[in-house]
């Protein structure tokens, strides 16, 4: 019996990471956390019987505490909360899966609490990278990947016996707009961008795949998570989403990962790691999938692969920039406030305005953050 703590449990990540708890019985939940969505928290609380449960938004928290009276169950709230639902003791992983910086400061209590981190929250590794993984060495815990892409990489480099990475080749589906000119992209609407071709996921993940600001974040998860450097990391368009990544070695030989689009495999593999279990659901066909292709991106068109390799090599608060000011301009495209690329002249303005600090503390990030958003809302865009 495995004992896990799960932090944004309402969202994409987090019921597929319950669907898996459902099937394998050899999970338990320790810990739930949402934001507001009390109502499908309450039917995950009644299911999986966690022994804490945070609710971050304080009102909503003091309805689902009536709402859970008969269950014994300790409800929470705010980041308080947020951060004893990580690293609640029992739980043996946490699963950061909620969206966004909010994730920074639990995924650090949860190292810090010795748990070992199956990280789909990918927006704490590249604004606090630098303070995240010398953590995972101190405190001695793992960091499992659940993006597919490096769980890819991951999946890749069992086996690599102490063999440097000569490359890693990030594959990205090229999102709903592949092909668009500049132009195109001018009149995409709000429903257009959250059609992803491949993969169900998350409005904001799905956003970010639009304008490849995701495949801009996965670069610098994979500058970490991997300690390659940014020019040995390549974006590759594979528009069938069935290669999930590949590793070149030194001699030439490139290793991938194929699947079929299902992020409950990278979420399993995580939480069993090294294991495989058995996971219900399609298998490739290859008789019947005619061609896998792949193509470049273009830069021009998808400006933020270029400014995220600028900001990674940067380094200090320069992602932070970039990924805050990314949270702040697809908040207000998806609320109608903003076009489409102003998502990404949003975060051109943001690191041209916020001033920059070498190896930020938490505080410093923090701030940071704080900043971009007064810098964007005095901003005409
Ligand atoms: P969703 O928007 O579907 O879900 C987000 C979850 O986080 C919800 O449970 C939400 O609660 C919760 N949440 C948000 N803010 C808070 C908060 N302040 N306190 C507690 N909980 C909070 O996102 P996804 O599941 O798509 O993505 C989650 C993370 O995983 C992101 O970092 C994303 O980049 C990454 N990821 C996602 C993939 C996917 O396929 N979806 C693939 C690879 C990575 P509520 O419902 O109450 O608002
Ligand atoms: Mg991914």
């Amino acid at each position: 019996m495995k004992t896990i703590a799960l932090l944004g449990s309402t969202g994409s990540i987090g019921t597929q990471t319950l669907e898996i708890v459902r099937e394998q019985r050899d999970l338990r939940v320790a810990s739930l956390a949402a934001h507001r969505n009390i109502d499908l928290l309450e039917k995950q609380t009644r299911e999986f019987l966690p022994e804490l449960v945070c609710v971050y938004d304080e009102e909503r928290a003091k309805d689902f505490r009536t709402r859970v009276s008969d269950l014994f169950v300790k409800v929470v709230s705010g980041m308080e909360g947020l951060v004893e639902a990580s690293s609640v003791e029992s739980a043996e992983i946490t699963v950061p899966a909620v969206v966004g910086m909010i994730g920074i400061r639990p995924t650090m209590e949860a190292i810090r609490a010795g748990k070992d981190i199956a990280l789909a929250n990918k927006e704490t590794l590249v604004t606090a990278g630098h303070l995240i993984m010398p953590m995972i060495r101190e405190y001695g815990v793992r960091l499992l990947p659940v993006d597919s892409e490096h769980s890819a990489i991951f999946q890749c480099l069992q086996g690599r016996a102490g063999n440097r990475i000569a490359k890693i080749h990030l594959t990205a589906s090229g999102g709903p707009f592949r092909g668009f000119s500049k132009e195109q992209l001018e009149k995409v609407t709000i429903a257009d961008a959250l059609r992803h071709p491949n993969w169900s996921m998350g409005r904001k993940i799905t956003i970010d795949s639009a304008t490849m600001v995701n495949k801009g974040l996965e670069i610098m998860e994979a500058h970490w998570l991997f300690d390659v450097d940014y020019d040995d990391i390549e974006v590759v368009v594979q528009p069938q989403s069935i290669i999930h990544s590949m590793v070149e070695f030194e001699d030439g030989a490139v290793i991938a990962q194929l699947g079929t689009p299902d992020m409950k495999l990278p979420i399993q593999y995580a939480l069993y790691y090294p294991e495989r279990r058995f996971l219900p659901g399609k298998r490739l066909d290859f008789s019947a999938i005619g061609a896998i292709t792949v193509e470049k991106p273009d830069p021009m068109v998808f400006r933020a692969l270029d400014l995220s390799v600028r900001v990674g090599k940067q380094g200090g608060s320069a992602p932070t920039v970039f990924n805050a000011a990314n949270e702040w301009a697809v908040a207000k495209f998806l609320g109608g406030e903003i076009g489409f690329p102003a998502i990404t002249e949003a975060v051109e303005t943001a690191l041209s305005a916020v001033p920059f600090i070498d190896n930020p503390s938490l505080p410093e990030i923090l701030e940071t953050e704080r900043l971009v958003y007064e810098v964007l809302n005095c901003q005409r865009l």
